[in-house]
């Protein structure tokens, strides 16, 4: 499949990488909307949020720790947003869902 996250999470593409482990990769986005702005990923693919399920849910609950962890790693006691887009009208353009983590700046609620 030539997904570029499998990519990332399999090595084959270089990402400046916060934190792994055998379930999950953070790696600071490429273009970054945020001063701080990271993405999660589960290394096994999975397309979107609207394919969690009760096999693959364990993976999106280690996700929220490890950004958990990373926050407070990174000192966002102010806050930080997690967001998850899905699908054309919700701004997905990568095809493996990922966690955007944006920090550092005060946000707009509600987004665009
Ligand atoms: P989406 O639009 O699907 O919610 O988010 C995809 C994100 O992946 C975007 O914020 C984009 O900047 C980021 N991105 C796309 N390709 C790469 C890449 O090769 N490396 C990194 N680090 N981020 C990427
Ligand atoms: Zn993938």
């Amino acid at each position: 499949m030539d997904c570029i996250f499998c990519k990332i999470a399999a090595g084959e593409i270089p990402s400046t990488k916060i934190f792994e482990d055998d379930q999950v990769l953070a790696f600071y986005d490429a273009a970054p909307q945020a001063p701080v702005h990271f993405l999660v990923i589960p290394k096994k693919h999975i397309g979107s949020a609207l394919e969690i399920d009760a096999n693959n849910s364990n993976q999106v609950a280690h996700i929220f720790e490890v950004i958990a962890s990373i926050a407070r790693q990174l000192d966002l006691d102010n806050g930080y947003r997690v967001v998850t887009n899905v699908g054309d009208d919700g701004g997905q353009t990568v095809g493996h869902l990922h966690f955007h983590v944006l920090a550092k700046r005060k946000l707009a609620w509600p987004p665009g």
